[in-house]
C-alpha cells in the first residue's frame, strides 16, 4: 500500500507550494525552503524535501513510507510532517528547521558552545523524542548526529525517518546507494549480526550519537572501515571518553554500548537521567 493516508485532503496541492532556496542535500532528496498557502490562506515557511529519482520505484515506496511513519508522529523534539503532494515532483512538506544538524551546529561554533549546557538539553531531547517514538511503536534505525537538527540553540529535534528502515535488511543497496555509507558504526551487534532493530539497537545508536556531540562533531571511530569498528566492538572495545564529556555521562553512554540488548538503559531511564538537573528546561 503506497497511500500514506486514505484521505485525499491530506494531500497538498502543488499549487499552494513556493520553493525557494536549496537547504540541504541528502542520498535521496533535496531540501529546500519554501512557502506553504494554507486553507484558510495564511502563508507559512515549511522545508520542501524532493525526491531524486522518483522513476525508482525502491525510492518511491521509500519515500512514501517515510511520510507514513512521520505523518502517525506529534511530538516536539520530532521533525513534523505538514504533509505530502504527489507531484510531480513528490515532495514531502515538512516544518522548517533552520540551524541545521548540530554537527554543522557544533563545527560553527565550537568556542562558543558549554557543553554542560547546549549538550545536556539536546541529549534530553533527543531522548525525550525517542522515548515517545517507543511509546508509539516506531524503531528509527538511523539515529546519528547527522540526522539531529535545531529549530533553535536550545531546541533539537530528530528527523530522517523511514528510508534506512524501508530498505529493511537489503544491505548491498543501501551500502550500494550511499556509496559505504551504511551506518555500521551506529550499529548495535545484533543490527549488524543478524539484521535485528529494535528499541534497544535505538539506545546503542542514541549513545553514540550523544557520543558525537561530546567528541564536538568527531567520527565515531575516526578514520576505520565499518567492519574495523565492528571487530573492535567484538572484542570489546568501545569508543573512548571525550574530554568534554563528564564521567557520569560517559558511563551512561556506555551502558548503551552493554553487548547485550537486556542490559542497556531505556529511553524512560535516559530521559530521567538527562532531564535530572534541568527543571529549567523545554523539553516535554
Ligand atoms: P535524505 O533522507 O535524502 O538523506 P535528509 O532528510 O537527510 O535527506 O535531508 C538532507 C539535509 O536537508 C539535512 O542534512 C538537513 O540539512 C536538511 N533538512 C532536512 N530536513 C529539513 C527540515 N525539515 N528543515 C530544514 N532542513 C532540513
Amino acid at each position: 500500500n503506497n497511500n500514506y493516508t486514505e484521505n485525499e485532503n491530506d494531500y497538498i496541492p502543488a499549487e499552494r507550494l513556493t520553493k525557494g532556496r536549496l537547504i540541504g542535500e541528502g542520498e535521496f532528496a533535496s531540501v529546500y525552503e519554501g512557502s506553504y498557502t494554507k486553507k484558510n490562506g495564511e502563508l507559512m515557511k515549511v522545508a520542501i524535501k524532493i525526491l531524486h529519482n522518483e522513476q525508482m520505484e525502491t525510492n518511491r515506496g521509500a519515500f512514501l513510507s517515510e511520510a507514513q511513519v512521520m505523518v502517525k508522529l506529534n511530538h516536539h523534539c520530532i521533525v513534523k510532517l505538514i504533509g505530502l503532494s504527489l507531484g510531480p515532483p513528490l515532495l514531502m512538506v515538512q516544518e522548517l528547521v533552520l540551524l541545521g544538524s548540530i554537527l554543522q551546529y557544533i563545527d560553527m561554533n565550537k568556542d562558543k558552545i558549554n557543553p554542560n549546557y547546549e549538550f545536556k538539553i539536546w541529549a534530553a531531547q533527543i531522548a525525550c523524542g525517542m522515548q515517545y517514538l517507543e511509546e508509539n511503536r516506531f524503531v528509527h534505525r538511523d539515529l546519528a548526529a547527522r540526522n539531529i537538527l535545531l529549530a533553535s540553540q536550545v531546541q533539537a529535534k530528530i528527523s530522517d525517518f523511514g528510508l534506512s528502515r524501508a530498505l529493511g535488511t537489503d544491505h548491498e543497496y543501501y551500502r550500494a546507494l550511499a556509496g559505504g555509507k551504511w551506518p555500521l558504526k551506529w550499529y548495535a551487534p545484533e543490527s549488524y549480526n543478524y539484521g535485528q532493530f529494535s528499541h534497544k539497537s535505538d539506545v546503542w545508536s542514541f549513545g553514540v550519537t550523544i557520543w558525537e556531540m561530546y567528541a564536538l562533531g568527531a567520527s565515531p571511530y575516526g578514520e576505520k572501515k565499518g567492519s574495523e569498528a565492528i571487530s573492535l566492538i567484538e572484542a570489546g572495545d568501545r569508543l573512548e571518553q571525550p574530554k568534554e564529556c563528564p564521567d557520569d555521562i560517559y558511563k551512561m553512554i556506555k551502558r548503551c554500548w552493554e553487548y547485550k540488548a537486556e542490559d542497556r538503559p531505556t529511553f524512560n531511564e535516559l530521559v530521567d537521567f538527562f532531564t535530572s538537573d534541568s527543571e529549567y528546561m523545554n523539553i516535554r
